[in-house]
């Protein structure tokens, strides 16, 4: 009899790596799988309807609501880090938009030591992944779980964002996951017909019927059970009450770049000083969890326009509203079915880059605070963020007790070379803001505002005003070195039956947004649990054949 308490396999969050994670296992029907998750099911309109992210940025039922540590370069302000807390993780709240980053990020990975990881080798799993729209070629798969759309009917403001990139000196993008990702264009999104195709969508679904395969939903994991260096299990906690599960072969963390390293060192497994300092007893010293930490800092200009084109609270909103309302019902398309971000590029800021060093995100709305602050009127912002910042920050805890946040603390701007990539974003951004392609809107810049000029001014803005655009990674690191906490088959260093499998272990951030690559870490870490399991199966049957042999 099959004891209902024990597994195969236990992966912690059903995030976009965990979801992916989750179908793959569970494909072999020996093996019994276990997907825990946090947050509740993601059974709510709020997630399906792609506007709905509004929402969903403003409360607390499918997001975690973080808060960063007052941030010294950012005039210590606490800045809002949301992230996923249901099914699907991030993926159920993001901005749903498609994109793999930079090749050479990838073979970057690999030649500091990550065997495997380069862009030869990601990039078969990118297709096999994508369902893309516009057909399967050298760069793209058609056949995949994940839809990959364009938009129904972007905004006419993002189209005009397009033209006035190009007029101020951007080349035109169709693809951005194809050979080259520089310049302006339209988003794609990982929607399918109008509705948001979140990794639950797309891989835990397909598959939730399987006998072999349990997901537990507000059920949080309060720490991982390890004996003699090996994981055994976790404790979970689910309406109050704690109860135990096992692992017979892996317990694999997919909780994301702030809950991974946390539940590690929840477990005991972390930076021992840390750790005796919280009285957690030490499992296994490794100072390297929880840090290198690394998100994309962001800043924003906006500006009014005359014609309402916007999305937008004014006179006439309500009955557009309606009508968007009733379109999205009937058709699918209209307002609601935006991302928001629905278009953007990459720049580099120095012509003499290899690679772009810049992201734009363009929403045809007036955004303030994340979409928290309501904005009265028409306009459009457009966001510039820094690719590949060499600041780093760490993730602590805050407390022993699993229910508490952790520290978060990004470190933003602390090394000095980041400040002014940013400053040069920003005023490329301002540019685009400047082109006449915006005439015909009766443009009139908000922000930063005539009394921002030179560089001191620009500096102080962005202090003010820079928030995250919500791609944290790092902090599980996976490399060789001391400073690395999986190797490059996603073990924990000195820990056996342990992975980690999630935004966390990308040794360096990649140059564009991190839903996409988040799934290929889940495949890749599937691929790499089989591995082993047959390597382990071999190696049990070797003396056996050496015998009959
Ligand atoms: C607002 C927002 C907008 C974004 N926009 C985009 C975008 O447009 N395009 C893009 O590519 N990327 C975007 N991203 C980033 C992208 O979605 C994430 O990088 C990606 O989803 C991370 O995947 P993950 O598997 O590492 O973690 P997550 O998807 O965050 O999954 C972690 C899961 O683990 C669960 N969990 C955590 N701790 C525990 C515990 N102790 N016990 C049980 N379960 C636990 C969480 O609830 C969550 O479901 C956005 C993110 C946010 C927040």
């Amino acid at each position: 009899m099959t004891d209902a308490s024990e597994f195969e396999y236990i992966i912690v969050g059903a995030g976009s790596a965990g979801c992916v994670l989750a179908n793959r296992l569970s494909a072999n029907a020996d093996a019994r799988v276990c997907l825990i998750e946090a947050g509740p099911v993601d059974d709510t309109p709020w997630i399906d309807t792609p506007m709905g992210i509004i929402r969903l940025l403003r409360g607390k039922r499918y997001n975690w609501y973080y808060e960063t540590t007052p941030q010294a370069a950012l005039g210590n302000r606490k800045l809002y880090w949301p992230r996923g807390k249901t099914l699907g993780g991030s993926s159920s709240i993001n901005a749903m938009i498609y994109m793999r980053g930079h090749p050479s990020d990838y073979d970057d990975w690999a030649s500091a030591g990550n065997v495997g990881w380069a862009w030869r080798d990601v990039l078969p799993i990118f297709k096999l992944h994508e369902r893309q729209q516009r057909g399967a070629d050298e760069l793209h798969g058609a056949d995949g779980p994940l839809h990959v759309s364009d938009l129904a009917q972007p905004n006419p403001l993002s189209r005009t964002f397009v033209e006035a990139g190009i007029q101020a000196g951007l080349p035109p993008c169709k693809d951005f996951n194809g050979h080259s990702m520089e310049g302006v264009g339209l988003y794609q999104v990982t929607q399918r017909e109008g509705k948001r195709w979140s990794a639950a969508r797309a891989f835990l679904d397909p598959v939730r019927h399987r006998s072999n395969l349990t997901v537990l939903t507000d059920c949080l994991t309060t720490r991982v059970h390890i004996k003699d260096r090996r994981a055994t299990g976790v404790r979970v906690r689910e309406r109050g009450h704690e109860r135990d599960l096992r692992a017979r072969r892996e317990v694999i963390l997919c909780a994301g770049a702030i809950n991974s390293p946390q539940l590690l060192m929840l477990s005991g497994v972390g930076p021992g000083r840390h750790l005796q300092d919280l009285s957690i007893p030490v499992v296994f010293d490794l100072p390297a969890v929880g840090c290198n930490l690394q998100d994309h800092l962001d800043v924003t200009t906006m500006a009014r326009e005359s014609t309402a084109t916007a999305v937008g609270i004014g006179f006439g909103a309500l009955p557009r509203l309606l009508r968007a309302f009733a379109e999205y019902r009937n058709h699918g398309t209209g307002m609601l079915a935006s991302n928001a971000a629905e278009a953007g590029g990459f720049a580099r800021t120095d012509t003499h880059l290899e690679r772009p060093d810049v992201q734009f995100h363009f929403l045809p709305t007036l955004l303030r605070n994340h979409g928290r602050d309501l904005v009265w009127g028409y306009g459009y912002t457009l966001h510039v963020c820094q690719l590949r910042p060499q600041s780093r920050g760490r993730i602590s805890l805050a407390s022993p007790d699993p229910g508490m946040a952790p520290r978060i603390d990004p470190a933003y701007l602390s090394h000095p070379k980041d400040l002014g990539v940013l400053r040069a974003g920003l005023k490329l951004a301002r540019r685009i803001l400047a082109s006449t392609a915006w005439a015909r809107f009766g443009p009139c810049e908000l922000a930063p505002g005539p009394a921002v000029q030179d560089d001191t001014e620009l500096d102080a803005y962005i202090a003010r005003n820079a928030e995250t655009i919500y791609h944290p990674v790092g902090t599980c690191k996976m490399g060789s070195g001391d400073d690395a906490v999986v190797d490059r088959c996603l073990r924990i260093r000195g820990i056996e039956g342990l992975r980690v499998a999630d935004a966390s272990i990308m040794p360096r951030l990649i140059g564009g947004n991190t839903n996409a690559p988040s799934m290929m870490i889940g495949e890749m870490a599937s691929r790499l649990v089989e591995s082993d399991t047959a390597l382990s199966r071999s190696a049990v049957q070797a003396p056996l054949v050496g015998l009959v042999g």
